[in-house]
């Protein structure tokens, strides 16, 4: 087995992405992934502009493009009228959208660029099982097809997701919590007259979201009370007619499932030869669609970060990688504080007119450009939220 000098651990939708970015700065690498198939459950949607101007960047923004729908507006509703609509066509060229695309098919695609552009640097089958940093190295233990392997590197990125091995073998904290709020989902065919824009209501019970799918269907999430174990069709559809003036058939249903959400964040995204990136190093609340997206930046950042010193020196100083943690986890805890903002205005209230009044306000307001940047992932670096 043939290893690179810098090891990712993870090969889900931010370790790939992170080849790409090292194959784009002309670092070797190589993959250790432990599945062999990309999961089919539904988690991520929303691809947002900052991501596809990254997407440019590594020649591989087109297969996205024609693979995903563009959403061009989003509207507030009470549940009874229209309160108001974001529209993200007023946003920075070109990509002045949000691109919703399956996880599972974002996924299908990096890994398919991977193997075109770098054949043999993505191991499946293959779970990292113990990692002993050296001064000069990092010691792996990686079992394949049920044999143990040795190997040594020179650096190990941790894009192995929230419960990540690599993290948990350095001893770094996850400090965080759960919210209380959950939620249930599913994929229907379309009912609404929405067309290719996505929709937030706000009725006094909660919130319900939905959006555009490809090949007619619709993804509604909707705020329950309580964590639901097992959703049917029907419940999520008694959810929608009860809360607000829309209907489903479900009987159209292709994926219902129920979700918690949390916030956590790794005390350093740097230990000497090994870093963390994606949901190994943060996890926000999936409201708002921005974790994966901001893996992505995490991604792209490291590698500059890493081919930057490889300019100072072949033994990349560890002192300067630092800067990566000083950079990406501020913005971590930014987009964990957007996703936290946008739960809250989902929440249960006993005064639904005057959550209404100021959503109906503020999207009248000069401040309906700021939204638009706050949902599509822009000014992180600005001094606002
Ligand atoms: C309901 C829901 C909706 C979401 N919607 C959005 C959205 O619209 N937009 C968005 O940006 N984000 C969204 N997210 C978040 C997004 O799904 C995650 O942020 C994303 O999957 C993180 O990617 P990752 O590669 O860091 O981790 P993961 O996807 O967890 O991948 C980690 C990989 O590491 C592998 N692995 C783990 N341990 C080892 C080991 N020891 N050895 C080898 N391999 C290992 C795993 O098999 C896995 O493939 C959503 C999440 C949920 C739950």
């Amino acid at each position: 087995m043939k290893i690179e000098d810098v090891v990712i651990v993870g090969g889900g939708p931010v370790g790939l992405f992170m080849g790409l970015c090292l194959h784009h700065r002309g670092i070797p690498f190589t993959i250790i992934e432990k599945r062999n198939e990309i999961i089919s459950g539904s988690r991520s949607l929303g691809i947002h502009p900052v991501s596809l101007e990254l997407f440019t960047e590594l020649g591989i923004s087109e297969q996205f493009l024609s693979a995903g729908l563009k959403v061009e507006r989003g509207h507030a509703h009470s549940g009874e009228k229209l309160l108001g609509t974001i529209n993200f066509t007023d946003c920075q060229q070109p990509f002045n959208f949000i691109l919703l695309l399956a996880q599972s098919e974002t996924e299908r695609l990096l890994k398919e660029r991977i193997n075109e552009i770098v054949p043999d640097s993505l191991i499946e089958n293959a779970e990292v099982t113990a990692l002993d940093q050296q001064d000069d190295f990092v010691k792996l233990d990686i079992l394949i097809d049920g044999k143990s392997h040795s190997a040594e590197t020179g650096y190990v990125i941790g894009c192995d997701g929230k419960n990540s091995f690599v993290r948990d073998a350095l001893g770094i904290h996850f400090r965080g919590e759960k919210y209380p709020d959950t939620y249930v989902m599913g994929d229907f065919a379309e009912s609404t007259e929405f067309g290719k824009d996505a929709v937030v209501y706000l009725p006094k019970e909660g919130l319900i979201e939905c959006f555009p799918l490809p090949e007619n269907k619709r993804r509604w999430v909707i705020k329950t009370d309580a964590y639901v174990e097992n959703p049917t069709p029907k419940l999520i559809a008694d959810y929608i007619s009860n809360r607000i003036s829309a209907s489903i058939d479900p009987d159209t249903c292709t994926m219902h499932s129920s979700f918690g959400v949390q916030h956590f964040i790794a005390d350093r995204f740097i230990v000497d030869r090994v870093l963390l990136a994606g949901d190994a190093a943060h996890v926000v609340s999936p409201i708002g669609g921005q974790g994966m997206n901001l893996g992505w930046i995490d991604a792209w950042h490291l590698a500059n970060v890493m081919s930057f010193c490889r300019g100072i020196s072949k033994d990349l100083p560890i002192a300067d990688m630092f800067v990566y943690e000083t950079k990406q986890k501020p913005m971590a805890k930014k987009v964990a504080k957007r996703a936290e903002l946008n739960m809250k205005l989902g929440r249960a209230t006993s005064f639904p007119a005057v959550k209404h009044q100021f959503v109906k306000s503020l999207l009248k307001s000069p401040l309906q450009n700021k939204m638009a940047e706050f949902f599509t992932m822009r000014g992180l670096e600005s001094w606002w939220i």
